[in-house]
């Protein structure tokens, strides 16, 4: 077996909390290809490479020299494309995270040469708006959609609603605040789950993501009410969160979007509902 020589470094390490980085990744002597914002690409490293301390112990042995890949949106301008800025969350049991989350700057990484997937913008017509809907890590095609184009205002109105379950764990608040502010179009919608344990009193929506559409909160913050007619819905992380809302929506007449048949609402499902 050859072995993939790991082809990329670690530029910067932003931890958002133990269990949750935001890997930047450059490629060492080779070009980064182009990409659509809500791509992903592959990252990948050896069964060698050491487990975070916050992970639980390998459940069976990897092979040392076998490289583990796994699937990662991207959340970086494909614009400005200075390096590629993965979200990850740890999986404390998991193969790859608990290895990935132990990297630090200068460290090297294994990166697919190439980027994929149809969770992009590029089928939804200008005219509509857009819900961009997320559980935890989901958030990071949208920060690239944002980054590479939403902020230069050309949709009608935007909106990110993004479940997670404590305040710590909205890894890009500061960046999304900063632009709702900024920006008319665009609404920023947070929502905890577990809002009860928060150490300063949470002031914002409690609950999970599928609550913001059902109770009317983003119909008021855009004084309008979004339909399959105006609005474009994508939904990413949590398979239990697109099941559900895939439910509701279905229900006001929005149809599920793919390469055969278009429709209103777009999915990414980050892992298998078990
Ligand atoms: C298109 C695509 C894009 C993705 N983008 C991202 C991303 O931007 N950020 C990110 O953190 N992950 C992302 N993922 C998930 C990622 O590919 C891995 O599945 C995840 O990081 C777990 O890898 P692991 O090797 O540590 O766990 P594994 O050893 O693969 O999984 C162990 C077990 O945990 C379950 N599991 C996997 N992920 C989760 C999770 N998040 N929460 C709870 N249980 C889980 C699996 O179903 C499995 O049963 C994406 C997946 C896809 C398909």
């Amino acid at each position: 077996m050859v072995v993939k020589e790991l082809n990329s470094i670690v530029s910067q390490r932003i931890e958002v909390t133990p269990s949750l980085v935001k890997l930047r990744v450059v490629p060492n002597g080779w070009e980064l290809p182009d990409f659509k914002p809500g791509q992903y690409g592959v990252l990948g490293l050896p069964g060698s490479a050491p487990r975070s301390p916050f992970s639980d112990p390998e459940a069976s042995q990897m092979d040392p020299e076998k490289i583990i890949m796994r699937a990662y949106s991207i959340a970086s301008s494909s614009v400005a494309k200075e390096y590629i800025e993965f979200y990850i969350g740890l999986v404390r049991t998991g193969s790859l995270t608990p290895r990935l989350l132990n990297l630090k700057s200068g460290d090297k990484v294994w990166m697919g040469p190439k980027f994929k997937g149809m969770f992009t913008l590029s089928e939804v017509p200008s005219e509509f708006n857009l819900v961009l809907a997320a559980t935890g890590t989901g958030v990071a095609p949208y920060i690239s959609m944002i980054r590479s184009e939403l902020a230069e205002g050309v949709r009608h109105r935007f909106a990110v609603i993004h479940g997670a379950c404590h305040s710590t764990d909205l890894g890009y608040n500061d960046e999304l605040k900063t632009l709702a502010s900024a920006n008319k179009n665009f609404t920023y919608l947070p929502i905890l789950s577990h809002a009860q344990e928060e150490v300063i009193p949470w002031k914002g929506h409690e609950g999970f993501v599928q609550k913001l559409w059902t109770d009317g909160t983003l119909e008021k913050a855009w004084g309008l009410k979004p339909t399959p007619e105006n609005t474009h819905v994508f939904l990413c992380g949590n398979p239990l969160m697109i099941e559900s809302m895939l439910e509701m929506l279905a229900k006001e007449g929005f149809k599920k979007h793919s390469k055969k048949e278009s429709g209103q609402v777009h999915t990414e499902r980050f892992f298998v509902k078990l």
